[in-house]
C-alpha cells in the first residue's frame, strides 16, 4: 500500500514545473510520487495551435534538453524568435535585441504549454522511479516522525499526504507545484503578498499582412501592454494586457472590429490584422509567497510566485526553481550518502533553496511590477523618461548585454 511506502519526494501538481521537477529528480536517483488533479489534454499535431503559449528562455531550453524532451518538442511545433523589439506609444525611443549579437541562433522559443506538458508526461510514463497518482487531490498533510514506518528513517521526520481517494503517501519532502491558487500552500498556512493588477491578459493567434521576421514585439501603451510572439506558421500569438473594463469591451467586439483595434494598438507594425482565432482572457496579478520552505515542504513555480506576463518570465522562473531545488537536494543527498545519513531534506537544505530562489524571484517580480506601473503611466514627464530609458539601454552595449542575459536566464 502506498501509505507504507516512503518516497523521497512527493510533488503535488504535474503542470510544466511539477512535471519537469519530477523528471529531473528521478533522473538524479530519487523515488518520486507525483499527484495531479486532472490529466492534461493530449497535444496533437493536427490540432489548431493552443491559445496558451509561453516564450521559453535559454535556461528553460537547457533544462528541457537535459531532461531529453526538447528534441521531440522542437520537432513537433516550436517557433524560434531571433529578435525582440520593445517600443512605447508615447515616447520615441525603442529597444532591440538580436540573437546574432549574443552569438546565439535564437533568443528563445514560443511553445504551447500543452506540448511542453505532454512531452514531459510521456517521459514520466517511461520513468520507473516516478509513481503517478492522477486524478487525485491532497486533502490533508502533516509532519510525522516516521520511526515506526520504516527503519531507515528512524529519527528522521517525513511528511504524510492524504489524497481524496483515501490513499496516504509518505515522503521525506513534499513539494507544492499546484499553481497560482495552490491548495497545499493554503494547507501549510503560508501567506502570500498579493497585488491585483485589475487587468486581464487577452490571448489569441492572429494573421497579419507583413511577415513577423521571427521577432517578439512588445508595445507599451497608456495603461496597457501588447505583445506579438511569432508562431511557426507565420501568425503571431498576442498577449494584450488591459484594464478589466477594457478587456470586457474588447472581448465583446466582433472579429472585424477586434482586428481593427488590435492593428491600431500595434501601430500597424505588421500591417493590417487579417484573421484572428477566438479570444481568451486571464486575470493578472502579482502574488509572492512569504516563505518557500516549511518542515519537509517546499514551493516551486506559480505556487511560489505569480508575475505579470509582460516579460514572459513566469514559467522560466518556475523552471529555475525546479533546477535549484533539484541541485540542493542532490548535493545534500550525495553529502549524506558519504556520511551514511539519509536526510537530504533537512531544514538547512530547504533554507538554502529558499535563499537562492526567493530573492531572485522577488527581484524579477518587482522589476516587472515597476515596469508595468511606469510604462502604464500617460503622464508626459514619465513617458519622456521611458523614451530616454529605452534609447539609453539600446545604445549602451554593457547595459543591453545585461538585460539580454537576464532575459535568457
Ligand atoms: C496570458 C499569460 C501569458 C503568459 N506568458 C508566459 C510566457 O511567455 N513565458 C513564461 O515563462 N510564462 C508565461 N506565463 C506564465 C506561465 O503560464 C505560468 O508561470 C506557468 O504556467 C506556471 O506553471 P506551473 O507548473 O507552476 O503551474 P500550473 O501550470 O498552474 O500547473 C499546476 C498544476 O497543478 C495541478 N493542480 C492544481 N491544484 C491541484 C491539487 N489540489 N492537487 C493536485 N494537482 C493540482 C493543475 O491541474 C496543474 O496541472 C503566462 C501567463 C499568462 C496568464
Amino acid at each position: 500500500m502506498s501509505g507504507r511506502r516512503l518516497f523521497d519526494v512527493a510533488i503535488v501538481g504535474a503542470g510544466m514545473v511539477g512535471a519537469a521537477l519530477a523528471l529531473d529528480l528521478a533522473q538524479r536517483g530519487f523515488d518520486v510520487a507525483l499527484v495531479e488533479s486532472r490529466p492534461p489534454a493530449p497535444w496533437r499535431a493536427e490540432d489548431e495551435v493552443d491559445l496558451r503559449v509561453v516564450a521559453l528562455a535559454a535556461s528553460s531550453i537547457a533544462l528541457l534538453q537535459r531532461l531529453d524532451v526538447w528534441t521531440s518538442i522542437a520537432a513537433s511545433r516550436a517557433s524560434a524568435y531571433r529578435r525582440m523589439q520593445v517600443w512605447d506609444a508615447l515616447a520615441p525611443g525603442s529597444l532591440g535585441f538580436d540573437a546574432a549579437d549574443e552569438g546565439a541562433a535564437a533568443l528563445g522559443y514560443i511553445v504551447e504549454n500543452k506540448l511542453i506538458q505532454s512531452a514531459l508526461w510521456r517521459a514520466i510514463e517511461r520513468q520507473p522511479a516516478i509513481r503517478l497518482h492522477c486524478p487525485a487531490r491532497v486533502v490533508a498533510t502533516e509532519v510525522s516522525t516516521g520511526a515506526a514506518i520504516e527503519s531507515r528513517i528512524t529519527n528522521h521526520e517525513s511528511r504524510l499526504l492524504t489524497l481524496d481517494d483515501g490513499t496516504q503517501l509518505k515522503a521525506r519532502l513534499v513539494v507544492a507545484a499546484d499553481g497560482d491558487d495552490s491548495a497545499l500552500r493554503g494547507l501549510l498556512g503560508i501567506a502570500t503578498r498579493d497585488r491585483d493588477y485589475a487587468q486581464r491578459g487577452i490571448v489569441a493567434h492572429v494573421a497579419h499582412e507583413r511577415a513577423h521576421e521571427a521577432t517578439a514585439w512588445q508595445r507599451f501603451l497608456p495603461g496597457a501592454t501588447l505583445a506579438f510572439l511569432p508562431l511557426a506558421d507565420g501568425r503571431s500569438s498576442i498577449v494584450w494586457s488591459v484594464p478589466n473594463d477594457e478587456a470586457e469591451r474588447l472581448l465583446a467586439l466582433d472579429d472585424v472590429a477586434f482586428r481593427t483595434e488590435l492593428g491600431a494598438a500595434f501601430d500597424f507594425r505588421l500591417g493590417a490584422i487579417t484573421a484572428t482565432t477566438r479570444r481568451a482572457a486571464f486575470p493578472l496579478r502579482l502574488r509572492l509567497a512569504e516563505r518557500y520552505a516549511a518542515p519537509r515542504f517546499a514551493l516551486v513555480g506559480d505556487a511560489a510566485h505569480v508575475v505579470h506576463p509582460l516579460a514572459g518570465q513566469g514559467v522560466n522562473l518556475g523552471f529555475r526553481d525546479a533546477v535549484e531545488l533539484a541541485n540542493v537536494l542532490a548535493e545534500a543527498k550525495n553529502r549524506k550518502v558519504a556520511d551514511s545519513s539519509h536526510d537530504f531534506a533537512s531544514e538547512y537544505t530547504l533554507r538554502r533553496y529558499e535563499r537562492r530562489r526567493r530573492s531572485d524571484n522577488a527581484i524579477a517580480a518587482n522589476a516587472f511590477d515597476v515596469i508595468q506601473r511606469g510604462f502604464g503611466s500617460d503622464v508626459a514627464a514619465v513617458a519622456a523618461l521611458r523614451g530616454v530609458g529605452l534609447a539609453l539601454v539600446d545604445r549602451v552595449a554593457p547595459l543591453k548585454r545585461f538585460f539580454a542575459h537576464h532575459a535568457a536566464g
